[in-house]
């Protein structure tokens, strides 16, 4: 028997352990281990009940996700739980199934196989294969309702969201919640129900049939785009239509055709992404990493607020530092909304409010900076004021304290200059709102230590961010992107295309927004001013895009003037303005740019395929250090789906030939390391670094 499953006897009951670390996976190996446990226990006269466990933190946590990959690439075939399942229901002895931690997806459906369940109170169950495109196909979608009763059933496949024991109890999921150790309670259960198993009951409770198509409703609009909830939803009526065989059937069809869709692969890539951009080269466990227990934020506005409530979310004090009492007071009172708005909706009580308030110190002084472990500057996009700044915090920090810039287009190695300590310093970039907002790129400096990397890179994980970390460039990784990006929309309003139409064609790929409303929303004229800052480094016959600093200057910021691209109502609702159109095809007029009808087609290539021919020069300088961070950052920042993987894996599924095609056809410059890839048939995942 393998060592993935341990067996033994414990007072009359054959006890199963599953003893896969760090999360009991269904490995290749671990289905199979317990059939054989099983079946030795059944054989065994002196066993009356059999009992199935986790080892260690948690009961089985789920499928070997990177078998999935293995089995599209024909390398596998996958784990089939199914004998392991009609073993269980037809074991003549009892089979009780003991959850602690979390059952998920194919670790559910393995306790669902079991006669009964029983839970500890922490523990939690679910399907959430749908987070990576794919529905449960070990039978999970024709027992949970039959167990569950329909709507949770369909809700907890569809949405993949667990539930807790409680929950799972009251359901009727689970069958008993143990107090005190789970493996003497559970023996204790089983003990008491020897008797032969009666075969499962095959009926439903009562529901309304109307609920699949209320269900699709809500998945279309809380997936958008997404094949796998609404799949899972097809499986889960095929339950309450089709035997239970003939159900099995129709659901291994459905899963099939998740796993071998493109929404499975790019999710399995954006999820295995997420871990990959943590591991960076030169730095590991051996590292120092230096301690953070006080910080210091320097402004409090749009960005300085967000990045305080970071910090004391994580527990981290901190010293917000502002010009004048009004923008201090400012800052605060949007910090005290933010709370007061999550108390309102159940996220955490007063109590917790106040503890978050009370670990800010506003203050106009730079009183007690000495004693920060990390100071981080959110003051205005200015060179000069940014330089300012850093000589002045060299001379209080305290010896060994980072010094942390979050400039979105500035270069690090010059405001490192303005200290005698440039190895301390380092850009934390957080996007906007900074408290909600998942990516945190990482500016490493040329003279940036290891140590303050490592040490950045793990506070990301206590702030509950995604790190990456970028090389220093204008613009870094993701915002040297999106300048492409929003250039080519501007270009194409300049060509003809109506703002609506480029924002609907970017909607609905999946963006989570459109460019030109999402330039709305951050204001035109913060790329106006820096636009006026950098226009000496435009190349002379360069083709710049006009359309926004025209709406600037005529008064048209974006939503906060209540028109840019877009007229805005008093609740900010975004209604199409034919002044827009107008002032574009003037423009053109002046500029001699030739309107025309443009495709769908070509605002989807021209937008997508800018990020990725840019990605491909950002990957060849070492900017980023692998395609799949460029990949992160696009997923946790800037609102691109990831049922597509992100720009460069989209680029990559569209073919790079193709895309080269393309970027030529469209007159740009190809980078040339897509180039190269294109012709080499090459890929920018196998692509070294620098
Ligand atoms: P903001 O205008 O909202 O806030 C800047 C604050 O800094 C103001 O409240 C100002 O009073 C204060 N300030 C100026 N000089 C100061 C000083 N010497 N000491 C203390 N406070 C001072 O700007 P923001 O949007 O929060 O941007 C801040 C920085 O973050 C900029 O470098 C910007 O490029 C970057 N950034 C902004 C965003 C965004 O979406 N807004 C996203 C990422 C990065």
């Amino acid at each position: 028997m393998s060592e993935l499953i341990l067996s033994s006897k414990q007072a009359g009951a054959g006890v199963i352990t599953v003893n896969n670390p760090p999360v009991n996976a269904l490995s290749p190996g671990v289905p199979e281990g317990i059939q054989a446990a099983l079946e030795a226990h059944i054989a065994d006269p002196e066993v009356k009940a059999i009992l199935l466990i986790g080892g260690g933190r948690t009961f089985i946590a789920g499928a070997d996700i990177k078998e999935f990959g293995k089995v599209v690439a024909g390398q596998s075939k996958g784990h089939n739980l199914l004998p392991l399942m009609l073993a269980m229901e037809d074991s003549p002895k009892p089979v009780v199934v003991a959850i602690h931690g979390t059952a998920l997806g194919g670790g559910l459906e393995v306790a669902m196989g079991g006669h009964y369940r029983v839970a500890a109170a922490g523990a939690q169950v679910g399907q959430p294969e749908v987070k990576i495109g794919l529905i449960p196909g070990a039978g999970g979608t024709q027992r949970l309702p039959r167990l569950a009763g329909v709507e949770l059933a369909a809700r907890m496949c569809a949405f993949g969201e667990p539930i807790s024991a409680a929950k799972a109890h009251e359901a009727g999921i689970v069958d008993a919640l143990i107090e005190g150790d789970l493996l003497s309670g559970a023996i204790d259960f089983a003990l008491a129900r020897t008797e032969r198993p009666k075969p499962r009951e095959r009926v439903f409770r009562g529901f309304d049939p109307a609920i699949f198509d209320t269900l699709r409703a809500e998945a279309r609009k809380s997936h958008r785009n997404q094949t796998a909830p609404l799949a899972a939803i097809d499986a889960v009526e095929a339950a309450t239509q089709l035997p239970f065989a003939e159900g099995c059937a129709r659901e291994r069809e459905l899963f099939n055709g998740c796993l071998y869709g493109p929404q499975s692969k790019a999710l399995i890539h954006a999820f295995f992404g997420e871990r990959e951009v943590a591991k960076v080269p030169g730095i590991g466990k051996d590292t120092p990493v230096r301690p953070i227990q006080r910080a210091a934020v320097i402004g409090a506005g749009t960005m300085g607020g967000g990045i305080t409530m970071n910090f004391v979310n994580a527990g981290i004090p901190v010293r917000l530092r502002e010009t004048t009492q009004e923008a201090l007071d400012r800052g605060m009172a949007t910090i005290r909304r933010n709370y007061a708005n999550s108390v309102a909706k159940g996220r955490f009580p007063q109590a917790v409010m106040d503890e978050r308030l009370a670990r800010i110190t506003p203050q106009l002084d730079y009183e007690g900076f000495e004693a920060a472990d990390i100071i981080t500057e959110a003051v205005y996009e200015g060179m000069a004021l940014k330089k300012e700044i850093f000589a002045e915090i060299d001379k209080i920090a305290k010896p060994g304290a980072i010094l942390a810039t979050n400039t979105s287009t500035l270069s690090i190695d010059e405001i490192a200059s303005a200290t005698k300590r440039p190895a301390d310093v380092i850009g934390t970039h957080y996007f906007s709102p900074a408290n909600v907002m998942r990516l945190l790129e990482i500016v490493r400096g040329a003279a940036t230590g290891a140590d303050v990397i490592a040490t950045c890179m793990n506070l990301a994980k206590s702030l509950k961010k995604v790190g990456v970390l970028v090389g220093n460039c204008r613009g870094f990784v993701g915002n040297r992107m999106i300048h492409c990006y929003l250039r080519e929309a501007q270009f194409l309003v300049e060509e003809g295309a109506a703002p609506e139409q480029v924002d609907a064609a970017l909607y609905e790929w999946g963006m989570a927004m459109g460019p030109l409303a999402m330039g709305d929303l951050a204001g035109l004229d913060v790329g106006w001013r820096i636009r006026k800052e950098f226009k000496h480094l435009e190349k002379p016959g360069e083709r710049v895009p006009l359309i926004s600093d025209e709406l600037c200057e005529r008064g048209r910021f974006g939503q906060k003037t209540s028109a840019g691209y877009y007229k805005y109502d008093e609740n900010r609702k975004p209604t199409p303005d034919p002044e827009v159109v107008a002032i574009a095809r003037d423009l053109a007029r002046r500029q001699g740019i030739e309107q025309r009808e443009i495709s769908k087609e070509e605002i989807l290539d021209r937008t997508l395929l800018a990020l990725a021919n840019e990605g491909a020069s950002i990957l060849d300088e070492g900017i980023a250090l692998r395609a799949v961070d460029i990949d992160v950052i696009y997923l946790t920042g800037y609102g691109f789906p990831a049922y597509r993987g992100g720009p460069m894996f989209y680029a990559e599924s569209l073919g790079l030939a193709h895309v080269l095609q393309r970027v030529e056809a469209f007159g740009w410059e190809a980078a040339p390391l897509l180039v190269k890839l294109a012709l080499e048939g090459g890929s920018f995942y196998r692509a070294a670094a620098g």
